[in-house]
């Protein structure tokens, strides 16, 4: 599939840095051209925090139904947005951004991705269960909200640094009414905390280079828990590979990133009642992957 561009096209991008394996251009442009949308998604890479301004500036100008913002900028370009959702401002990240009427409105879709993958992948609910997730970072701060919204009895946030895991449930907690929110170090002392938890959720980088070990220990997890990777993987992960062998049911995070990017397209198509086609999306973002594994693996 390849999308034709005319005079009428209209953009949609991600603005990071690095994005050379980045597999939303794939996702996005096999999207449009399934379901006929005359839109284009492109990479935006840029270079340094300071030149955001002036990218968000030309973006105001330039024909675009939306982008998505991903590493390290997450965080910067809330303050570049004319309104955040609340969801967004409590995550402390926006990753999907709505040109609309010359204004700029910012999102999360990240949680919403990780709820639905782990409803379709597999078959985990998260209302009244104990959940624990590793990293205080964006995505993070997008998992514990959308636990939040979805009823969990329990979330522990797990960090390296626990002053950030404080400071992320400091934020949340006055919204979550329903939903015991913690914070706790990351290290050895963390064992029963993850051990005693339904859902165990990585959300830190740790398994997405070549030799990674997994974020926590196998001896942790057991068979009555579900865990999920945000990482994804053309196979397993290094936490996948340790909750498998210790009976667990485990999910990387393609299913999140395709539905992280269904919503976005869903937000930016505004009132068309459109349904992104999750399906096309998938296959686009898992072929992209396999080939940017290929070309690791041709380079080493
Ligand atoms: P981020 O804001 O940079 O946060 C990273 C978090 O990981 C921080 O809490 C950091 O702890 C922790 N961390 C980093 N290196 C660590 C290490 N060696 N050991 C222990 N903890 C470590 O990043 P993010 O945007 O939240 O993204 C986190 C991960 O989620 C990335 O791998 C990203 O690709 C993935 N993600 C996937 C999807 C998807 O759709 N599947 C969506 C969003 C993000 P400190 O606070 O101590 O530094």
């Amino acid at each position: 599939m390849s999308v034709e561009i005319s005079g009428h096209t209209r953009l949609a991008g991600i603005i990071g840095m690095p994005l050379d394996h980045s597999l939303s251009p794939a996702m996005h442009n096999a999207a449009y051209s399934a379901v006929g949308l005359d839109w284009a998604y492109v990479p935006l890479p840029v270079a340094e925090e300071a030149h955001l301004p002036r990218v968000v500036s030309a973006i105001r100008v330039l024909p675009f139904v939306g982008f998505n913002v991903t590493m390290p900028y997450k965080h910067a370009i809330l303050e570049l947005c004319d309104e955040v959702a609340l969801t967004a401002r409590m995550a402390g990240a926006v990753n999907a951004v709505h040109c609309s009427d010359g204004r700029l409105v910012g999102y999360n879709t990240d949680g919403r991705g990780l709820i639905d993958s782990l409803a379709t992948d597999v078959g985990f609910d998260p209302a009244g269960r104990n959940v624990v997730v590793l990293g205080a970072g964006g995505a993070a701060g997008a998992a514990v909200v959308s636990f939040i919204l979805a009823k969990a009895a329990r979330v522990t946030v797990l960090n390296r640094t626990v002053e950030k895991a404080e400071s992320l449930a400091d934020r949340v907690r006055a919204h979550a009414r329903e939903t015991e929110i913690a914070a706790v170090k990351l290290d050895d002392s963390a064992a029963d905390t993850v051990s005693e938890a339904d859902l165990v959720v990585n959300a830190t980088p740790v398994g997405m280079a070549l030799g990674d070990p997994s974020p926590v220990p196998g001896t942790w997890l057991h068979s009555e828990q579900f865990v999920a990777d945000m990482i994804y993987a053309a196979s397993d992960t290094p936490l996948m590979r340790v909750a498998i062998e210790a009976g667990a049911r485990a999910v990387d995070g393609l299913g999140m990133l395709v539905s992280q990017g269904a919503t976005a397209i869903e937000i930016w198509s505004e009132g068309a009642q459109l349904e992104a086609p999750r399906d096309v999306m998938r296959a686009a973002a898992h072929a992209a992957l396999e080939q940017s594994r290929g070309r690791v693996t041709d380079a080493t």
